[in-house]
C-alpha cells in the first residue's frame, strides 16, 4: 500500500504548531481591490476542467421487500440527488461566497450551504460584509486542493478516494476546526482501518490528539508500542522528538509499560506451568501408591505390567523419584536434591489429602501431625501453594492436557 504523502511542507510545520484550531480570515470589503487581481480565471478553469459526467441512468428503486421500514427508518439519498449537489458546487452556479486559499485561488460556494454545513463557517460568514453580493473568506495555510475536497464534501458528502487519501490529514484538521463531524468520521475511519502506516503513525497521533479523536490516538499508540523499533527510526519520530518531547516521553513510558505487562504475562504463564506440573505429580503419586504402575506399587496389588500404557504424564518421573527415595542413603530433608523434592511432594500431597487414615501415600499422616507444629509463616506459604495447585486443578479439571510431563 502506498504511504500517505506526509512530507508536504504544510504538515511538517503545521503538526508542530497546530493546536487544534485553524485561522480563518474574513476578507474586508475595502481590501477587496486586491481581490480583483486574484487569478479568478484559474479557479474558473479549474471548475470547467471538471465537466460533469452525463446524468446517470435511473438508479434501482429501493425494493419494497419484507422490510418495509427501509424507507421510513433510514435516510435514502438517491445518487441523482448527490450528483445534483456535487454539480451545484463544482459549477458554482449563482455562488455568493468566494473562498480564497493560500495561493490566492478562489473556490466559489454558496452562503446558505456553508452555513448549514458548518456552524463555524456560518459564524465567519455572518461577520463578513458582502461586496456586489459576494462574501469573501480566506482559509490560509492549507493547499487549494485540500480545501476544494473539503468544500465539496460539505455539499454532497462526495469525495474521490485518491484525493481523500492524499489530503486525509488536512481534512481531519479541517473537519475538526470547522466542526463537520460527518467528514471527521470518514477521515478517522479511513485512517483507523486502512491508511495508518509505520511512516505516518506519529503524525497521525499528534493530529488525532489535537483534533480530539481519542480512539484513533489509542490505535496509533498501540501501533507504536507494537512496532517501536521501526517507528522510532522514522522521520516523523525524529521531528516529534524535537517539537514535542513530552509526547516522546509519554510514548516511551507506554512502551516500557507494555514490556513489563508482557513480562508479567509470561511470568504468570510460567507459574501456571509449575502449578500444573505439581498437580500432575500429585495425581501420579496417588496413582502409583494406590494402583501401582509398571515396576512400582503397593504390596497388596499385582502390577499390570509394563505393556500397559499409563495415562498419567508425570508417572514416569514420580516413579523414578520414589525408587530413588526408597534406596537413597541421605534420606533427610535438605539432603540430596531428589530426596528433598520427594519430601516436598509428599508434604504437598498430605496437605491436599482429605483422608489421611485410609491414604496409602507414605508419610501422609506424619505430615498431617507435623503441620500442628509449623510456624505461621511456613503455614501461610503452604496454604498459598495448595490453593494455587487446587486452582490449577479446577481450571483444567478432567479435561486437562496430559501432554506436559513432570521432570
Ligand atoms: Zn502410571
Ligand atoms: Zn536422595
Ligand atoms: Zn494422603
Amino acid at each position: 500500500m502506498a504511504s500517505l504523502d506526509l512530507d508536504t511542507p504544510w504538515l511538517a510545520s503545521s503538526i508542530e504548531s497546530f493546536d487544534g484550531s485553524l485561522d480563518i480570515h474574513i476578507e474586508e470589503v475595502s481590501s477587496s481591490a486586491s481581490l480583483d487581481s486574484l487569478d479568478k480565471s484559474k479557479s474558473i478553469i479549474h471548475c470547467s476542467q471538471t465537466i460533469p459526467k452525463p446524468p446517470p441512468l435511473p438508479a434501482k428503486i429501493c425494493q419494497r421487500t419484507k422490510n418495509q421500514r427501509c424507507l421510513t427508518k433510514s435516510c435514502f439519498v438517491p445518487k441523482e440527488t448527490k450528483d445534483l449537489w456535487d454539480r451545484l458546487f463544482r459549477e458554482g452556479y449563482a455562488a455568493d461566497v468566494h473562498i480564497i486559499t493560500e495561493n490566492g485561488s478562489v473556490i466559489p460556494a454558496h452562503y446558505s450551504v456553508l452555513c448549514v454545513a458548518s456552524a463555524v463557517l456560518e459564524n465567519f460568514l455572518q461577520q463578513s460584509k458582502a461586496k456586489n453580493g459576494i462574501r469573501y473568506i480566506k482559509i490560509p495555510g492549507l493547499p487549494y486542493d485540500a480545501i476544494y475536497v473539503f468544500i465539496r464534501f460539505l455539499y454532497s458528502s462526495c469525495y474521490d478516494e485518491g484525493e481523500m487519501k492524499k489530503f486525509v490529514l488536512h481534512l481531519l484538521v479541517l473537519s475538526h476546526s470547522y466542526s463537520v463531524p460527518s467528514l471527521k468520521k470518514v477521515c478517522v475511519d479511513l485512517l483507523e482501518q486502512r491508511w495508518l502506516t509505520t511512516e505516518n503513525v506519529i503524525d497521525v497521533l499528534q493530529l488525532a490528539k489535537n483534533c480530539d479523536a481519542p480512539r484513533l490516538s489509542l490505535i496509533c499508540v498501540r501501533m507504536i508500542v507494537k512496532d517501536f523499533k521501526t517507528i522510532s527510526l522514522t522521520e516523523g519520530w525524529k521531528v516529534m522528538k524535537r517539537a514535542n518531547p513530552s509526547l516522546e516521553q509519554e510514548l516511551l513510558e507506554s512502551v516500557v509499560e507494555a514490556d513489563s505487562r508482557k513480562e508479567e504475562r509470561l511470568k504468570k504463564i510460567e507459574e501456571k506451568k509449575v502449578y500444573l506440573q505439581l498437580y500432575e505429580a500429585m495425581e501420579a503419586l496417588l496413582h502409583i501408591c494406590k494402583e501401582g504402575c509398571r515396576t512400582i506399587g503397593p504390596c497388596d496389588k499385582v502390577l499390570k505390567g509394563s505393556q500397559v500404557s499409563c495415562p498419567f504424564p508425570a508417572c514416569k518421573g514420580i516413579e523414578t523419584l520414589v525408587r530413588h527415595f526408597s534406596i537413597c542413603k541421605t534420606r533427610v530433608p535438605g539432603g540430596c536434591m531428589q530426596c528433598k523434592r520427594m519430601w516436598q511432594l509428599l508434604e504437598l500431597h498430605s496437605r491436599m489429602c482429605c483422608e489421611p487414615d485410609l491414604c496409602k501415600v507414605p508419610l501422609c499422616r506424619h505430615f498431617k501431625e507435623k503441620m500442628q507444629q509449623q510456624s505461621k509463616k511456613d503455614e501461610a506459604k503452604w496454604k498459598l501453594l495448595v490453593s494455587k495447585v487446587m486452582a490449577t486443578k479446577n481450571a483444567f479439571g478432567p479435561f486437562m492436557s496430559r501432554r506436559s510431563s513432570f521432570s
